[in-house]
């Protein structure tokens, strides 16, 4: 196995993990933020809730109906928020929009577990998928109180 191919394989590993048993799923007791997520070309569908106080995500879950890539990216963001002041939590989704966009390396986008998703570069209609749940992540936060549709 190659070095590069160990990699890849880890990146799998980690989809197929938080896909298959997601973290933080289901309704979130004390949520102050909440949006829905739309991505029209695959069907994922998910709902984000979190709840912030002085300024930072103390928790985050969701719920929700998608393909491995969009329930995997959502997994992991709700790892990745947890303490993140909102302003960090905003920062974090640009980056990772920029990785998964192709904007940016995923070794500059500082990243970690979230790197797993870099793979989508390569496939347009899964990046949609790979980014809905920080599209929706923007709305709650911004609390613009509409749907985030990928489109
Ligand atoms: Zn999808």
């Amino acid at each position: 196995m190659s070095f590069s191919g160990g990699f890849a394989d880890l990146y799998r590993e980690v989809i197929l993990d938080h896909s298959r048993s997601p973290r933080n799923f289901g309704r979130l007791e004390g949520a102050n933020r909440e949006a829905d997520g739309f991505n029209p070309l695959c069907g994922d569908r998910l709902k984000l809730s979190l709840r912030v106080e002085d300024g930072a995500v103390r928790q985050a879950s969701f719920v929700g109906d998608g393909c491995a890539i969009s329930t995997a990216s959502a997994s992991l963001l709700t790892e990745a928020l947890q303490g993140l002041s909102e302003a960090e939590a905003l920062a974090l989704a640009d980056r990772f929009r920029q990785m998964a966009a192709g904007e940016i390396h995923p070794d500059e986008a500082e990243l970690g577990k979230l790197s797993a998703l870099a793979g989508v570069r390569a496939y347009p209609m899964r990046v949609k998928c790979a980014t809905l749940a920080w599209h929706a992540l923007r709305v709650a936060l911004e609390r613009r109180g509409e749907v985030a549709r990928t489109e």
